[in-house]
């Protein structure tokens, strides 16, 4: 059979740890005995960000601006336990932090739906995509603890001096006090990521904040998704049969409830963190989670949404069997796959990832998973698999489709 051929590169960011050893073994497995692989290699491996003072990670994603498409392995983000481990020079930068700043995007996380895993809401029968703003509010906020009676202000100076000022509070006693902000162009690519994302997955986006009671706050990021929607995206909406709508975020969490899932839900900074984890918790298991990054204008960068499973690396150290459940590093390949595919107009390519995920799923559905799997399934007598018999059973699964 002749093998799948790509016509441009895809940026391929390898990592670090059981991830990486995963990461080979679906290339060796599960992608280039059917595609004539074609991509840009950067080693984001903890050893050569190191050595290259991580110039590595920079150089990969301005790759990702010149190509469009990336799918990147969990990496290491070190702490002062690694720096002595590896023996680093500094204690380097989240490679994620460090792309997201360069591309300015949005991070959309959506839970791996199989029958077996169910999750804890019933009426959940598709995935529901997590979009979260990516800087300010909170995470960037300054505080004052209050000692005693005093007063507290908000004041902005413009560049000419004149100001704007606002009672906070007039204190009798001891208390706290925060100050927040965001600014409009980082609300307006989250604005612009958000749309294109629903446009090209089809899926409604439903956005919410507390815009009734943070009137200027709140109600600024409410009318800068408005206008940009009303200016640019309405009508593509319209002919994709999507739907825009903004509610306020007690209210979304109540019709998230309810839904069935399927949409994608945009969340201000503080509400993605939280909802995030409620959301994949309740889908079932972190492993089943996929991430991408996706920028406003319009660069794509896949990955898992796990981090790179140490605890598992050191019993493969050890010579001790695993089992790594590969599927989110398997659906960051072919989420990247196929957008490589779209762009480049390849239905070949585009069509291998469909088979790809559904021998996965299939796999699962068949009552063959890894450990992880198996702890939580509704299925009877599942069978465990190690990291590397897992992969064998999807790539006997991709070989009968
Ligand atoms: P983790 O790698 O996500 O693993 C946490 C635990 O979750 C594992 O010990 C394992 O539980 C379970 N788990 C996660 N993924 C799994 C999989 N594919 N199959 C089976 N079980 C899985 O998080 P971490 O241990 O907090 O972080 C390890 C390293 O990853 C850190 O250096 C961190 O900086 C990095 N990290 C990177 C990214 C990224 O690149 N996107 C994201 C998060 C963390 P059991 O051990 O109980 O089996
Ligand atoms: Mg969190």
């Amino acid at each position: 059979m002749d093998k799948i051929k790509m016509t441009t590169p895809l940026v391929e960011m390898d990592g670090d740890e059981m991830t990486r050893i995963l990461w080979k073994m679906i290339k060796d497995e599960l992608l280039l005995p059917f595609i004539d692989l074609n991509t840009e290699y950067y080693d984001l491996g903890l050893e050569e960000r190191n050595r290259t003072n991580d110039q590595v990670t920079v150089d990969s994603a301005n790759a990702t601006k010149k190509y469009g498409v990336a799918v990147k392995c969990a990496t290491i983000t070190p702490n002062a336990a690694r720096m002595t481990e590896y023996n680093l020079k500094e204690m380097w930068k989240s490679p994620n932090g460090t792309i997201r700043a360069m591309l300015d995007g949005t991070v959309f996380r959506a839970p791996i739906v199989v029958k077996g895993i169910e999750p804890n809401v019933k009426t959940w029968k598709k995935p529901i995509t997590i979009a979260r703003h990516a800087y300010g509010d909170v995470y960037k906020a300054t505080e004052i603890k209050i000692p005693g009676e005093g007063k507290a202000e908000l004041v902005y100076t413009a560049k000419d001096g004149t100001q704007i000022r606002e009672l906070i509070h007039d204190f009798t006693g001891a208390g706290v006090i925060q100050g927040q902000h965001n600014v409009s162009e980082s609300i307006q690519s989250f604005a612009h990521s958000c749309f294109r994302y629903a446009l090209d997955t089809k899926q409604d986006l439903w956005f919410a904040t507390k815009d009734t009671i943070s009137k200027k706050y709140d109600h600024t990021f409410k009318d800068i998704f408005q206008e940009i929607y009303d200016a640019e995206y309405q009508e593509a909406f319209e002919k994709a049969g999507i739907t825009y709508f903004y509610t306020l975020i007690d209210d979304a969490v109540a019709r998230v409830m309810k839904s069935e899932g399927g949409f994608i839900w945009a969340c201000k900074n503080y509400d993605g963190d939280v909802m995030s984890d409620m959301i994949s918790s309740a889908f079932g298991s972190l492993a089943m989670m996929t991430s991408v990054l996706v920028s406003p204008q319009g660069y794509y960068e896949y990955e898992a949404a796990h981090g790179t499973v140490q605890r598992h690396y050191y019993k493969y150290l050890k010579g001790e069997e695993t089992s790594t459940n590969s599927v989110a590093t398997i659906f960051a390949w072919t989420g990247a796959l196929r957008k490589r595919g779209e762009l480049d107009n390849n239905h070949e390519l585009s069509a291998f990832a469909d088979r790809l995920e559904a021998a996965c799923i299939h796999t699962i559905e068949s009552g063959k998973m890894t450990k992880d799997l198996a702890l939580i399934t509704s299925l009877e007598n599942p069978t465990v698999l190690s990291s590397e018999g897992f992969i064998k059973a999807i790539r006997s699964e991709l070989e009968k489709a």
